[in-house]
C-alpha cells in the first residue's frame, strides 16, 4: 500500500512526459489506462491489461489523428519518400511521436521544393526534423514543441542540411540520427558565438557519424529553392554559413540571434 503514492506520481509524471513529447501521449495512456482496466483486465493482469490497452490506443491514434487532424487545418508530412515526392523524415521517430503536422499550404511547399530540388539534383531527397504538433490550443506556449516553441502554428518546419557520403560521394544522410546537434562550426576567421543557456555546443558529439559530408552547393541550392518562393517569410542559418555560402543579400535567411538554438545543423523554415 506504502508504494501507491509512489506509482500515482510515476505515472503522472509519464503523462506530463508523453503530453510534453507528443501533444496527445498523456491523452492516450489515459484512454488506454481506461480500456485496459475497464474491458481487458477481465483476460489479463492489471498491469498487462493497462500496457495492451495503451498500445492498442496508440496504434488507433497513429491511424485517426491525422485524418482529425486534417478536418482542423493541419496535414501530417508523408512517412517516408516516394519517387512522386522525395520527401522523408530523418527520423522515423517524428511521425511516430506526431511531431510531423504542419499546415496545408507548408506541406504542399514542401512536397513541391522537394520535387524542384531531385529534378535539380538527381537521387536528393528533402530531409524533414521537427515540424508542429498535430492540433492548436491557443499559443505557442500551450501548443508549441519544445524545445521550439515557435514551432506551434503549423507554419514552421525544421530541415536538415544536405549530405554526401565521404566516401562515394553519392547522397547521404544527416550525420546525426535526429538531425540535431552536430554542428558545421565556423572555420579559422569565420564570426563564431560563444555557447549558452540555449546555444548547446555538444562537443562530445562533433566526432560521431562523420561517414557524411555536408554538400555545401547542394544545400545552398536548397536554401535558394526556398527563399525564392513567396509564401517562404524567413529560414533561419548561422551568419557564418550565411556568409560562406555568398548569401549575404538575401533577406529571408536570417540569423536567429544568441537568445535561441543554433542554425548550424538544421535549417529552420517558416512561412506566412
Ligand atoms: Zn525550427
Amino acid at each position: 500500500m506504502k508504494r501507491a503514492p509512489l506509482k500515482i506520481a510515476a505515472y503522472v509524471f509519464l503523462l506530463l512526459v508523453a503530453t510534453l513529447l507528443t501533444q496527445i501521449g498523456g491523452i492516450i495512456i489515459v484512454l488506454g489506462t481506461i480500456a485496459g482496466l475497464l474491458v481487458l483486465r477481465r483476460w489479463f493482469r492489471p498491469a498487462f491489461a493497462v500496457i495492451i490497452g495503451t498500445a492498442l490506443c496508440y496504434g488507433m491514434a497513429l491511424l485517426l489523428v491525422p485524418l482529425l487532424a486534417q478536418s482542423l487545418g493541419r496535414e501530417s508530412l508523408p512517412w517516408r519518400a516516394t519517387d512522386t515526392t522525395p520527401l522523408r523524415p530523418r527520423n522515423i521517430g517524428f511521425c511516430l511521436l506526431f511531431r510531423n503536422f504542419t499546415t496545408p499550404e507548408l506541406a504542399e511547399l514542401l512536397r513541391s521544393t522537394s520535387r524542384d530540388f531531385a529534378k535539380q539534383h538527381d537521387g536528393y531527397q528533402v530531409d524533414y526534423l521537427d515540424a508542429c504538433f498535430p492540433f492548436r490550443f491557443g499559443g505557442r506556449y500551450t501548443s508549441g514543441m519544445l524545445p521550439h516553441l515557435s514551432h506551434w502554428d503549423g507554419e514552421k518546419v525544421d530541415l536538415c542540411f544536405v549530405y554526401r557520403d565521404r566516401d562515394t560521394g553519392g547522397p547521404a544522410r544527416s550525420p546525426s540520427a535526429i538531425g540535431y546537434f552536430i554542428y558545421e562550426n565556423p572555420r579559422a576567421g569565420e564570426t563564431a558565438h560563444p555557447s549558452n543557456l540555449l546555444r548547446w555546443d555538444m562537443a562530445w558529439l562533433q566526432k560521431l557519424g562523420r561517414d557524411s559530408q555536408l554538400d555545401e552547393a547542394r544545400t545552398r541550392d536548397l536554401l535558394k529553392l526556398f527563399s525564392q518562393n513567396s509564401t517562404v517569410e524567413k529560414l533561419l542559418l548561422e551568419p557564418h554559413l550565411k556568409t560562406r555560402w555568398g548569401l549575404s543579400n538575401d533577406s529571408k535567411i536570417r540569423f536567429q540571434g544568441l537568445r535561441a538554438a543554433r542554425h548550424d545543423d538544421h535549417i529552420h523554415l517558416q512561412v506566412y
